[in-house]
């Protein structure tokens, strides 16, 4: 029997790659412009690290998580998201004693055990990037139009970023109890989850995907209404940040995030077509969460984008092209010669091949045919004896000789990477 990949586990294949390629380098591109600098985070953690910072409530810890004893009986997680990662990182290694605001980017895979559909896999790719040491407004309001930003670079043409504040532990506590006494009144109508969610995190009621539980949150109470004075203006001044720049968005009063340690700004960039999975990034302030995790009072705010949701909705790069040039051989010595070429050419970034399997010249010009090669050259004893080559373009379907002896040092010439590029 032939094994498979695990479910919701994919292969990514070369097909696709330019597409990825391009997502990842206009990050990498528009990030560093902004000050980022990039950091590699372990893919496991302490099990400790990921309840402890997107809170015991949230799906991600009670379902999603791929945890599981070590062999020296530590539990231990692949890691569900990156902040909390990055956030340990900065901690562990005192990033913060060497400049107050530090900025920090991460690409790499995430792993979550959810059902698999069209645009969710259990080992999915983000994009992360965090400022550490900065409580200022602007910061809210850079990071979000920086997203806006890459996101276009990346093809996405439609979409919305949507924004809230979801308050400070401060007014977030005399929310919960109004919004617990409301959904008291209407424990008929909410699911299993919800129930225990409005003991523990009634916040966390507002992301409930069932439509009972989300007709009751239509009615409820808003948190911008409870915002303290702190947290209002902090939420004004944002906006009035994001105006200064230019940024469209839209307030969006019953968004919370899935993860528990955002404090005051909450965003999310949505796009057209994408259905109920409709978020291609999403991110937010987490003044605490340092803290928390045992380290400074250091202010955090950062967003993470989700690579796959966002390939979904720009356009596809055709695939990679073929090689440049195909030497077609006949007979033992051309193949020789053919063989030290292509190694000469290829080392000098000259993509060349040729066929190993001593097919007949019709059948190696078919394959060089089938995979679009542009030039074609062939040698057999012919060629050897009169020291000419034939060299083919078959986009243009004209040929010419090229000396048997100079044939590699003419071909950089003729196909050095100007042309390369030119293709
Ligand atoms: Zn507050
Ligand atoms: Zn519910």
């Amino acid at each position: 029997m032939v094994v498979k990949a695990v479910r919701g586990f994919s292969d990514i294949l070369p097909e696709e790659i330019l597409t990825w390629r391009k997502v990842e380098e206009e990050a990498r591109r528009v990030l560093e412009a902004f000050g980022f600098r990039e950091i590699r985070i372990p893919v496991l953690e302490r099990t400790e690290l990921f309840a402890r910072s997107i809170g015991g409530e949230t799906d991600i810890v009670q379902k999603e998580m791929y945890s599981f004893l070590d062999r020296g009986g530590d539990s231990v997680t692949l890691r569900p998201e990156a902040t909390a990662s990055i956030a340990r990182a900065y901690i562990e290694h005192r990033l913060y004693s060497r400049d107050p605001e530090v900025r920090l980017y991460f690409i790499g895979p995430m792993f979550r055990y959810e059902r698999p559909q069209k645009g969710r896999l259990r080992q999915f790719h983000q994009i992360n990037a965090e400022v550490f040491g900065v409580a200022h407004p602007m910061v809210d309001a850079e990071v979000m139009a920086l997203l806006v930003l890459l996101l276009s670079r990346c093809g996405l043409t439609e979409h919305e970023l949507q924004i809230n504040s979801l308050g400070c532990p401060r007014c977030r506590e005399g929310f919960r109890e109004t919004l617990k006494a409301f959904l008291e009144e209407r424990t008929r109508k909410l699911c299993q989850d919800c129930l225990r969610r409005k003991e523990r995190n009634p916040l966390r009621v507002f992301d409930c995907k069932v439509k009972g539980c989300q007709e009751v949150m239509e009615e409820a109470p808003l948190l911008e209404d409870h915002l303290c004075d702190e947290c209002k203006d902090h939420f004004l001044q944002v906006r009035s940040y994001l105006e200064e720049l230019k940024v469209p968005y839209s307030v969006n009063p019953r968004m919370v995030r899935g993860l528990d340690y955002y404090t005051k700004t909450a965003f999310e960039v949505v796009a057209k077509g994408l259905g109920a999975q409709k978020a291609v990034a999403a991110g937010g302030r987490y003044d605490n969460l340092i803290a928390e995790l045992g380290g400074p009072e250091v202010p955090g705010i950062g967003f993470a984008i989700g690579v796959e949701r966002l390939l979904l909705v720009i356009p596809s790069l055709p695939p990679p092209p073929p090689p440049l040039l195909f030497i077609a051989t006949l007979g033992d010595e051309a193949e020789r010669i053919a063989f030290r070429w292509c190694y000469e050419l290829k080392a000098s970034g000259i993509t060349a091949a040729m066929d190993h399997r001593r097919r007949s010249l019709k059948s190696q010009l078919r394959r060089a045919d089938k995979l679009e090669i542009p030039y074609v050259a062939i040698i057999g004893e012919e060629e050897i004896s009169s020291g000419k080559v034939i060299l083919r373009d078959m986009r243009q379907g004209s040929q010419q000789n090229i000396p048997l002896d100079t044939f590699v040092q003419e071909i950089r010439e003729r196909l050095g990477p100007s042309v390369h590029e030119a293709l």
